[in-house]
């Protein structure tokens, strides 16, 4: 019998690393949502409605018709690459550019509502395990296993710093800190779907949890 499992935590507290391996283990597809925030925001970049001394929100909900948001499996990389109108955007989206203005983009309800929307249809099959904000309170209220990962932001900050550095990008980690905790602040205070735990989500503080003592935990939790 397949369920649904949505994890939902702060910035880079490493849920889609456990949730790519849990989907993996269980034969399940991982949906990336943040992933489809991050498309839009590049969408956004790419057409001038947003930088950093400007967001024409309103002419990115006019053109939000002409997003479209895909993913598509990747055999040799284990998981699905996201795709924005056909173009493989997997890479660009990752970077700390998009990082600084996705909370933003994410705030706004229509983007919102599409996006979402876009999530339960993917997910409506079961047998999916999707990680974002608001995955169980808003997209599968109703998932059988609800995991709300946190961790100190200085540990966030450190594992997004390692990552970023090891892609070869020129960023300081002062800078990574200051974007872990900025859109921490935005997700957690925004009108809409703000970022919270479900009651009925099991939390998990990660601090000084290995890669593999919470791909351990979830397993176990899923199998239950
Ligand atoms: O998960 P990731 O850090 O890539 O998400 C990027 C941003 O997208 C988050 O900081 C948040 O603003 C937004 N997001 C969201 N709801 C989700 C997933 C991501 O608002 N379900």
């Amino acid at each position: 019998q397949k369920i649904t499992i949505a994890i939902d935590g702060f910035s880079s507290t490493g849920k889609s690393t456990v949730a790519k391996q849990l989907a993996k283990a269980l034969g399940y597809v991982y949906v990336d949502s943040g992933a489809m925030y991050r498309a839009v925001t590049l969408f956004a970049m790419q057409n001038g409605f947003i930088n950093e001394t400007h967001f024409d929100s309103d002419k990115l909900i006019a053109n939000l018709n002409t997003v479209e948001i895909s993913f598509k499996f990747n055999n040799k990389l284990g998981f699905a690459e996201v795709f924005l109108n056909d173009k493989n955007v997997e890479n660009e989206i990752r970077t700390l550019e998009v990082s600084q203005f996705v909370s933003q983009v994410s705030e706004i309800s229509e983007v919102r509502r599409m996006l979402v929307k876009q999530q339960q249809q993917m997910g409506k099959n079961k047998g999916v395990v999707m990680d974002g904000r608001d995955i169980g309170t808003v997209v599968f209220p109703e998932a059988e296993l609800k995991i709300f990962m946190t961790a100190s932001a200085e540990t966030r900050a450190k594992r997004r710093f390692q990552e970023l550095l090891e892609k070869g990008a020129n960023v300081g980690y002062d800078e990574v800190l200051e974007n872990v905790t900025s859109r921490d602040k935005i997700d957690t205070t925004r009108e809409d779907s703000p970022l919270t735990k479900a009651n009925d989500a099991i939390e998990i503080d990660n601090s000084y949890l290995s890669i593999e003592e919470q791909y351990k935990m979830l397993l176990e939790l899923a199998e239950e």
